[in-house]
């Protein structure tokens, strides 16, 4: 299945406040050459644009990859208030 297929199996309630922070932009733009956070999260929530890494926290799937995945350590990931974030569906 596509990305946009395997999102459609997923509804979303965002919340106001961003629960994924980049700790420091620098450090991307200057000691990550291959910005993995672009290529492995499933909602693609990271994209280098304009000199730094975006942030859409809103296609976040909660999947956690991304607090192991920044070989620089560097995506604060808090776990959404609750009543919000992710709900699961079963196809
Ligand atoms: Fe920045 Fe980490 Fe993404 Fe690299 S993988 S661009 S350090 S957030
Ligand atoms: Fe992407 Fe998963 Fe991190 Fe959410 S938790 S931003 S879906 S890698």
């Amino acid at each position: 299945a596509t990305i946009e297929e395997k999102q459609y199996l997923v509804r979303f309630k965002a919340d106001k406040e961003s629960h994924l922070k980049i700790t420091d932009q620098s450090i991307c733009l200057e000691n990550c050459p291959d910005k993995p956070c672009t290529y492995f999260c499933p909602g693609e929530v990271y994209k280098f644009e304009g000199n730094r890494i975006q942030v859409g926290y809103e296609g976040c799937h909660e999947c956690g990859s991304c607090r192991i995945g920044c070989p620089q350590n560097n995506i604060e990931w808090k776990y959404p208030k609750g009543g919000h974030g992710v709900i699961f569906q079963l196809a």
